[in-house]
């Protein structure tokens, strides 16, 4: 680990009820409050609220898993920025696998929604990574060469700071399977040089690069100690405070 400021996401996806998320967010803000790293976690939108004040001003970051890139209007079911920071939101998920594949969200909507989370001062979390038939071809550098051009070619990004890149292979994501560190070293180190190309040397020195795909405690540590993994994004882990917090804990390790 380098010395970025490592991120560690937990993307509580479309699961637990007001009670869990309750009881779960007050553990993970007992617990993160002297961590070095920056602590974000991602609940469903319906508990934002319920469980801002457990969350707390020393607690991890309030996050969303989405949003629209839309201020307001007719746009049924979708939630804008404004709602989001009012219910005490600093950071949003970007083209999660789960939307761009599983949904078909198509890049223009992921480059747009990063435009806005930027654009209303929130740190965005922007996902790609390689399904795996694309991993299989020999084309991952090529498809996050690819999202990452898509969502970042056009967008004006006044703060670097505010961008976090999560690698996350599709295959390895709820599936049990993670990406060896050196894999997942590779892979990072090459988006870092993409991030060069399209930013420049000092913002792709500082923008940290998440690892995310079955991380847990077990093998957290070893792929946050390669130089270009700076943190991750956690689905299933996240759900086990303990498992979540012994991931926070293995940054320190580093
Ligand atoms: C995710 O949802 O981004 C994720 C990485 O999930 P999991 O840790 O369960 O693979």
């Amino acid at each position: 680990m380098s010395t970025r400021r490592p991120f560690i996401g937990g993307n509580w996806k479309m699961n637990t009820t007001r009670g869990q998320a309750l009881e779960l967010a007050a553990d993970v803000g007992r617990a993160v409050r002297n961590s070095g790293a920056q602590v974000a976690i991602y609940p469903p939108f319906v508990w934002l609220e319920t469980i801002r004040s457990s969350v707390g001003a020393t607690g991890p970051l309030l996050g969303a898993q989405d949003c629209s890139p839309n201020c307001n209007g007719a746009f049924t079911g979708d939630v804008s920025l404004e709602m989001l920071k009012e219910c005490g939101v600093s950071t949003v998920l970007i083209g999660h696998s789960e939307r761009r594949h599983g949904l078909k969200e198509p890049e223009e909507r992921i480059a747009a929604k990063l435009e806005a989370v930027l654009g209303a001062g929130l740190t965005a979390v922007l996902c790609v990574g390689e399904t795996l038939d694309e991993r299989e071809a020999g084309k991952t550098d090529e498809v996050n060469n690819a999202q990452l051009r898509s969502a970042l070619a056009g967008t004006n990004i006044v703060r670097h700071d505010l961008l976090v890149i999560a690698y996350e292979p599709v295959w390895a994501i709820g599936t049990g399977k993670t990406a060896s560190a050196s894999d997942a070293q590779a892979a990072h180190e090459r988006i870092r040089a993409v991030l060069d190309d399209l930013l420049g040397a000092n913002p792709a020195a500082a923008i940290r690069i998440i690892y995310g795909g079955s991380m847990k405690p077990a093998n957290a540590q070893d792929l946050m100690a390669q130089p270009d993994i700076d943190g991750g994004l956690i689905g299933g882990a996240s759900l086990k405070a303990e498992d979540f917090l012994a991931i926070v804990n293995a940054t320190k390790a580093n």
